[in-house]
């Protein structure tokens, strides 16, 4: 009788230990069944790795934010602040370098070295842009830097008030450049300051080579014949994949393209930007 009390207490403790090892068994298969899953679905489909990076970036994404124009924050004082600056800050525009320091900025029209051939910023260097715009090319800019930690979007020209438009305008009116100025009077979305051209460059600044300047005036710079050209070795596959790089990255983070200039982007249509913003003067 003992002896058999004695088996069933084995019995017992040997179906415990069985039952404790089939748990730690399914517990440790299943999690390295779902890790091996992920990490194949990334191998087999680039676009799903792009997707996971898309993810990462999205909490950085969150947990970023934004300075404002005001207090400890501010790094230029009111009084040293230009005129035009003042005017964008009165109109709640943001300095993009308070949204995202690491983003590079270079603007196109506040030195001589354009197509213009005059500074018409009279000397200022901060681009300013509509707060959810600025959001939107940070969050284009963290994109970028997931899926390459050297790279950096290079801001070429934003908020363009249309005092500035009208002294383009006057500098190419009545030349053969006129057709690729917007004329003052119908306005443009960078008179809202939510239309950016933008660029790839490096940490040093260097620019990726796109297969024309910006502000290049022919079909090489237009998106919509770079298929054609890549054909007939007009631009290089890097050329076009430095191009495709930075589309991705600007519509992943709510940019629209033009099909006729690489490097400019709008954050909303005109309806929407004549709704909620001002013409800035
Ligand atoms: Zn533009």
């Amino acid at each position: 009788m003992r002896i058999a009390a004695v088996r069933s207490l084995i019995r017992v403790r040997l179906l415990f230990l069985l039952f404790v090892f089939m748990v730690f068994f399914f517990t440790v298969k299943t999690r390295i069944s779902y890790s091996s899953t992920a990490s194949d679905s990334v191998a087999a489909d680039g676009h799903h790795r792009e997707e996971i990076a898309g993810e990462v970036c999205g909490v950085e994404r969150r947990q970023g934010g934004l300075k404002m124009q005001t207090g400890d924050t501010n790094p230029a004082s009111p009084a040293e602040l230009s005129e035009m600056e003042k005017k964008f800050i009165a109109a709640g525009l943001v300095n993009i370098a308070d949204v995202d320091d690491s983003l590079m900025v270079d603007l196109k029209y506040a030195s001589p070295q354009n197509f213009l051939g005059a500074d018409v910023y009279g000397g200022m260097k901060a681009c300013y842009l509509q707060r959810d715009a600025a959001l939107k090319l940070k969050n284009a800019n963290d994109l970028l830097k997931c899926h390459n930690p050297k790279l950096r979007i290079l801001l070429a020209d934003g908020c363009r008030p249309r005092s500035v438009q009208r002294r383009m305008w006057a500098i190419v009116e009545g030349t053969p450049m006129q057709r690729y100025v917007a004329n003052p009077s119908a306005g443009s979305l960078h008179n809202y300051g939510v239309a950016v051209d933008v660029t790839i460059c490096d940490e040093n600044g260097n620019r990726l080579d796109m297969g024309t300047p910006m502000d290049y005036f022919g079909a090489l710079s237009h998106p919509r014949e770079e298929v054609r050209f890549l054909k007939e070795g007009k631009l290089t596959k890097q050329q076009v994949a430095a191009r495709r790089l930075l589309r991705n990255v600007m519509q992943r983070a709510g940019f629209q393209g033009l099909e006729i200039e690489w490097w400019h982007f709008n954050a909303c249509d005109k309806k929407t930007a004549s709704r909620t913003y001002q013409v800035i003067d």
